[in-house]
């Protein structure tokens, strides 16, 4: 049985006091939700927002990784680190990263294997430019990020992978895909992993969709059968707006 999950990126947004004010409002209004709650602070604050997370249910997950285990890479933040610190999840292939930090299929991929040999878990973001939309080439495009990358796993990897479907022109635009288009991609994705691997793997893979989700939308866009729960940008910096994005997932 696939989980239900919601997870904020807060991207480079919040300081240190923000950072801590956010998640103890999210901790007293969350209350009990039968949805995997998982938040994306900013690289200096994860050890911060693991301690004032303490016992909740709630998880800190790291919003990327380098892809070596150590050494001279300046500026970077490998596994071993965030693993010291309890972050057992990252996100990787995010559309900030592929557009403005130029990380391809390649290095993605090997983000993924050193990710999974270290034990990480993987949120795993993958979707069309506006231009692939509009030349009908989105289905072509999402199935080449995919055939580069999580295709070219053994299928005891997926246990440890939730895929994102992120359609670049609905991230932090103010456009979403209406519900049809992202539950179209979702099951095609879906399909394709069932194809290439077995119905099992494709039922147990938790899909997100993420591209501007609001409290206003989120209900029609996670009661589709092959959307599991979104990666939230934007409405995910107000506790409140989180909050009823999460409930519309439950
Ligand atoms: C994101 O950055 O993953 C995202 C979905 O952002 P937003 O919700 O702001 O569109």
């Amino acid at each position: 049985m696939r989980r239900k999950i919601v997870a904020g990126n807060w991207k480079m947004n919040n300081d240190l006091k923000e950072t801590i004010d956010l998640i103890n409002d999210l901790k007293q209004n969350l209350g009990n939700v039968d949805v995997k709650v998982l938040i994306a602070p900013s690289f200096p604050f994860l050890k911060t927002a693991v301690d004032q997370v303490g016992d909740h249910s709630i998880e800190v997950i790291s919003q990327n990784i380098n892809d070596n285990k150590s050494g001279a890479f300046t500026g970077e933040v490998s596994i071993d680190m965030l693993k010291s610190i309890g972050i057992n999840t990252t996100l990787i292939g995010h559309s900030e990263r592929r557009a403005i930090y130029n990380e391809d299929d390649v290095l993605l991929f090997k983000k993924i294997n050193i990710a999974l040999k270290s034990n990480m878990d993987i949120i795993f973001c993958f979707g069309e430019e506006l231009k692939d939309r509009k030349s009908n080439s989105h289905f072509d495009v999402v199935k080449s990020q995919l055939d580069n990358t999580v295709m070219k796993l053994e299928s005891s990897s997926w246990k440890n992978i939730v895929l994102a479907y992120e359609p670049v022109w609905a991230i932090g635009t103010g456009e979403t895909a209406s519900a049809e288009q992202a539950q179209e991609i979702h099951e095609f994705v879906r399909n394709y992993i069932s194809e290439k691997f077995n119905s099992e793997v494709a039922d147990n893979i938790s899909i997100l969709y993420g591209g501007s989700v609001k409290p206003s939308n989120a209900v029609e866009i996670f009661d589709k059968k092959d959307v599991d729960g979104g990666l939230i940008g934007g409405a995910a910096l107000k506790a409140h707006d989180f909050i009823e994005i999460i409930k519309a997932n439950s």
